[in-house]
């Protein structure tokens, strides 16, 4: 083995093998790299070391004692052990109980000396420790006397296990862990080296160390991540996009049913702006679930048709690519302008005349599910480039889209508002608009909150406005088991079955969940759609901008379990059409609890701003800002909440990079290059590095 590549196998680490490295897959740690960068979710100080006569209950400390007593194990029960002894220093003694430690009490031997480390109690007005953890006093203790990395671990790994690979891992390689973070940007901001920074964030020698190691961990980070989203961007300030001519789009408003609102018309107004000047349009279009996005999606694909340009617009689900297409179609053949549909479940002959198409710019606006992104859609010159419900696509997803023209304009689409300062780093120059007025006419969702009491009444009501036509959401929570991820999939279908027999007789009934072939899922979902289907049972997979306006109920069960922002998403579900609609919300819980005030709040207002930010109060940042469901990849030790100030050091010494040498080639900068790599789980192609 090559001492010095980190992508060994960590089966070749001594002592682990292949059964252990399983376990190790289980943590998504498949090599020695992986190993050193699965960092401690906390640490326990266990460097202080008590006399005995120091000791007081409640204490967690270590001893430094000899065992002057006779080890005893007896077996009150079967498979039950007490194993008693004393153990005394030079200031006085304690009693040490270990509970069905049978094996490892083995290892003691009365008359040897050891480092014990646990919690003192007073037990019979006696003071003793309960299960501590031990270590002869020969000069090689690891788990007691000092500080000591918590991990987080899985079935067939244990802490001591896993430590002990990491010290096996760090002693073999931390001397060849490259440096990613260039020599004067490391002197500058007084960042430690890298294999000092591994070996302390794993095992500390003081706090103070532990700070400086994770500082510069916490930079390295952010320095990556920020200098890989300017690549995946592709793009810079100083680019040069497609500028269009000042653009009239009274014709195109004029011809919608409705008259576009207030704020429709502004940011509409921001786009056109936007679209005549050389710098590629990056903006936002932030707005509440029913706002009308895409009335102003539609019309900046008019405004680049009319300039001779074509549009794609890009959606996460099939069923949803459909309904724009089946909604603009016709709005915009009025003007002349094309529309086509791209998913990957239509037929190959129907995909290919759709390809053509587009190559030979035929179709003015494309419109489908990350089936546009794949490699052989070409377009002939595709200047704007439309995602709708952005927080489904990773960063990626969206540069390899931007990849399909020379630095069209992006226009992004999000029902939930995004923090300033995570938007500064996703999208860098971005700006923001915000669609603050609903259209006019909409009915309030009346949202009730129903415990079990009034469970069997709610579905009479809900039964009675399938009878009068109208058609019903019934979701379930996604409930997570540790061993069969399958319970909470067989819960929907069996609850499916159990209301088409019982509340929902004689109503055409069908379950929806995430394990199904997307396939089925749109094929619920069009049945849905065409009213075929009256009620839907499902997970939160129907949660993202689906529009069917003859639903008029939706109705939540175990409505504590869901986040607030999440419920508000589904609430939005209903209330589309002219009907009054309702959603309701099935709990237990009292209203004075945590999840008890969610339901209140949402009762409260239907306004998604302030929803999102109570979401916030309640949650708390961390749940909010989880990574993932922005699309980024995932951080490892920074945090967007608290390493603001760490952040925006990164993010400018990562443009200054990215402007000296944009495809990462001085030799300098491989480093960087290889880690953007593994960050983003590129491949190293043209689209992410030219
Ligand atoms: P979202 O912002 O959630 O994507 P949609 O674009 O799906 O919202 O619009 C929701 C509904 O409102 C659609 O049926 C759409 O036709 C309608 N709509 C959009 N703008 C207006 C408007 N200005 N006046 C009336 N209805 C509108
Ligand atoms: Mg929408």
């Amino acid at each position: 083995m090559m001492k010095s590549d980190l992508n060994t196998g960590i089966r070749y680490l001594k002592g682990v093998g292949e059964k252990r490295a399983e376990a190790f897959a289980k943590l998504g740690i498949y090599t020695v790299s992986d190993l050193l960068n699965y960092f401690p979710r906390d640490y326990e100080d266990r460097r202080n070391t008590l006399q005995i006569s120091k000791l007081r209950a409640g204490d967690k400390v270590c001893i430094n004692a000899w065992v002057s007593s006779d080890i005893k194990t007896r077996s009150p029960r079967r498979g039950f052990s007490v194993t008693e002894f004393r153990a005394v220093d030079e200031t006085g003694g304690v009693n040490i109980v270990f509970f069905n430690q049978k094996y490892s009490v083995e290892k003691l031997r009365a008359g040897n000396r050891y480092f014990f480390f646990g919690k003192v109690e007073e037990r019979n007005g006696r003071l003793s420790m309960t299960n501590p953890t031990f270590e002869s006093d020969d000069g090689t203790r690891q788990k007691t006397g000092a500080i000591l990395p918590i991990y987080g671990l899985s079935a067939g790994l244990s802490a001591d296990m896993l430590r002990s690979a990491m010290r096996m891992a760090l002693s073999e390689f931390s001397a060849h862990i490259p440096e990613t973070i260039p020599e004067d940007i490391r002197r500058k901001y007084k960042l430690a080296h890298v294999g000092y920074s591994y070996r302390e964030i794993h095992f500390p020698q003081s706090f103070e160390e532990l700070e400086i190691a994770k500082r510069r961990l916490v930079f390295e980070e952010l320095f990556i991540l920020s200098l890989g989203l300017m690549h995946l961007r592709g793009r810079r300030d100083n680019e040069h996009g497609i500028a269009m001519k000042d653009t009239d789009f009274s014709a195109f408003s004029d011809s919608l049913p409705f008259k576009l609102t207030n704020a429709q018309l502004r940011v509409v107004g921001e786009i056109a702006n936007d679209l005549k000047g050389v710098r590629p349009m990056n903006r936002i279009v932030q707005g509440d679930v029913g706002s009308g996005k895409t009335a102003v999606a539609a019309a900046a694909a008019y405004l680049a048709q009319k300039n001779g340009f074509q549009s794609a617009l890009m959606v996460p689900t099939e069923i949803l690519a459909e309904q724009h297409y089946l909604s603009l179609r016709d709005e915009l053949a009025k003007h002349g302008i094309t529309c086509e549909l791209l998913c990957g479940s239509m037929k190959a002959a129907e995909k290919r005349r759709v390809k053509e198409l587009c190559k030979s710019g035929s179709v003015d606006l494309l419109i489908g599910t990350h089936a546009i992104i794949s490699e052989d859609v070409e377009f002939k010159n595709l200047a704007l480039m439309i995602v709708d419900e952005q927080h489904r696509f990773g960063v990626r997803q969206r540069a390899s889209l931007a990849a399909k023209g020379n630095n069209p304009h992006q226009l992004v689409m999000s029902a939930t508002p995004i923090p300033r300062s995570l938007a500064l780093i996703m999208y860098g120059d971005l700006d923001i608009s915000v669609i603050d007025e609903l259209p006019p006419g909409r009915l309030p969702v009346d949202t009730l909150i129903v415990n079990d009491s009034k469970r069997a009444d709610a579905y009479g009501f809900i039964k009675k406005q399938l009878d009068s036509g109208h058609q019903a959401y019934i979701v379930c929570p996604l409930i997570e088991t540790e061993e069969d991820d399958d319970t909470e999939l067989r819960s929907v279908e069996k609850f499916c079955d159990e209301l088409s027999k019982t509340a929902f007789v004689g109503k055409n009934v069908e379950f929806l969940h995430g394990k199904m072939k997307q396939k089925e899922k749109d094929a619920v979902m069009r049945r849905f759609v065409s009213g075929e289907v009256s009620a839907i049972v499902s997970t939160t997979v129907i949660e993202v901008g689906v529009n069917v306006p003859n639903a008029t109920v939706m109705a939540i069960e175990n409505a504590e379990r869901f986040g607030l922002s999440q419920l508000h998403q589904l609430r939005g579900r209903v209330g589309r059409g002219k009907e009054k609609s309702y959603c309701i919300l099935f709990s237990n819980v009292t209203r004075f609890s945590t999840a008890g005030e969610r339901l209140s709040a949402l009762k409260a207002t239907s306004d998604g701003f302030k929803i999102s930010e109570e979401d916030l109060k309640l949650r708390g940042p961390g749940d909010f800002f989880g990574t993932r469901q922005h699309g980024l990849p995932e951080l490892r030790i920074a945090s967007f909440m608290s390493d603001m100030k760490i952040l925006e050091a990164a993010k400018k010494e990562a443009a200054k990079i990215a402007e000296e040498d944009r495809g990462l080639e001085n030799p300098e900068h491989i480093r960087l290059r290889e880690r953007i790599v593994s960050m983003f789980n590129v491949e190293e192609n043209k689209n992410s590095f030219n």
